[in-house]
């Protein structure tokens, strides 16, 4: 039988790394892992219980009553997240929480906490997981590690589009400037900054449609799953 492997990718913001860590996942049966999401779900609770972002004392309390779950929608086909119980998927995609969500990942405690249960979901390897800090922090030694990239007029577009779907008011501006603030905080914190891993392949998808791109990574992934 052939051996699993753990696939790391990592990226800016709205470059599609989801997109396709989801169908690499579907196509080799591995589980997907969007590690935003969990980001996204502590930052709203600390935003629904006005958690201080610089005190360590009221942080570490508020991370020991965070549970954070993902549970398989079999009407959307893919995973929601859950924060105590409760199905977060819509409102952790609000404005309201991108705004916040790379402020609260620069917290070292918030990255303790998450990285330990994202190292825990690879264990048993078979699992596709993206975020920033992927092949640098989370998974140093896993089999493929892709770094994609888009131009980013091409990445406003995308984000822009997907933005419009739930909320029809929203500005191109606001996206914009929401992309450019993220992408700053995310590559210039001092803790797990977000940064391409040396064996990293990159993958600029400026020009390359979904299946383009998703050819080009499961060719990828074949090699290594053959080679490990
Ligand atoms: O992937 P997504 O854009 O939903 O991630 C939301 C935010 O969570 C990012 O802008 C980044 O600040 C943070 N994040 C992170 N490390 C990860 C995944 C996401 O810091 N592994």
């Amino acid at each position: 039988m052939e051996k699993k492997i753990i696939i790391a990718i990592d990226g800016f913001s709205s470059c599609g790394k989801s997109t396709l860590a989801k169908a690499m996942a579907k196509a080799l049966a591995y589980v997907f892992v969007d590690t935003g999401a969990m980001y996204r779900a502590i930052a709203l609770y600390f935003l629904r219980n006005n958690i201080p972002f610089n005190d360590t004392v009221s942080i570490e309390a508020a991370l020991d009553q965070i549970e954070l779950r993902f549970k398989f929608n079999a009407a959307s086909q893919k995973s929601d997240m859950y924060l105590n119980g409760e199905n977060v998927e819509q409102e952790i995609r609000e404005m309201r929480v991108s705004q916040k969500v790379s402020e609260v990942a620069s917290i070292p405690a918030v990255r303790e906490f998450a990285v330990a249960q994202q190292q825990a979901m690879g264990v048993d390897k078979g699992i596709v997981m993206d975020g920033r800090d992927i092949g640098t922090v989370v998974f140093p030694k896993a089999e493929l590690k892709l770094f994609v990239t888009a131009d980013p007029s091409v990445r406003l577009e995308r984000r822009y589009q997907e933005l419009l779907q739930t909320d029809p008011s929203i500005s191109k501006d606001a996206v914009a400037a929401n992309l450019q603030q993220r992408d700053s905080m995310d590559s210039t914190r001092a803790h797990s900054p977000l940064r391409q891993a040396e064996d990293a392949l990159v993958l600029d998808n400026t020009t390359l449609n979904r299946e383009q791109q998703f050819e080009l990574a499961m060719q990828w992934a074949m090699e290594r799953i053959k080679a490990s």
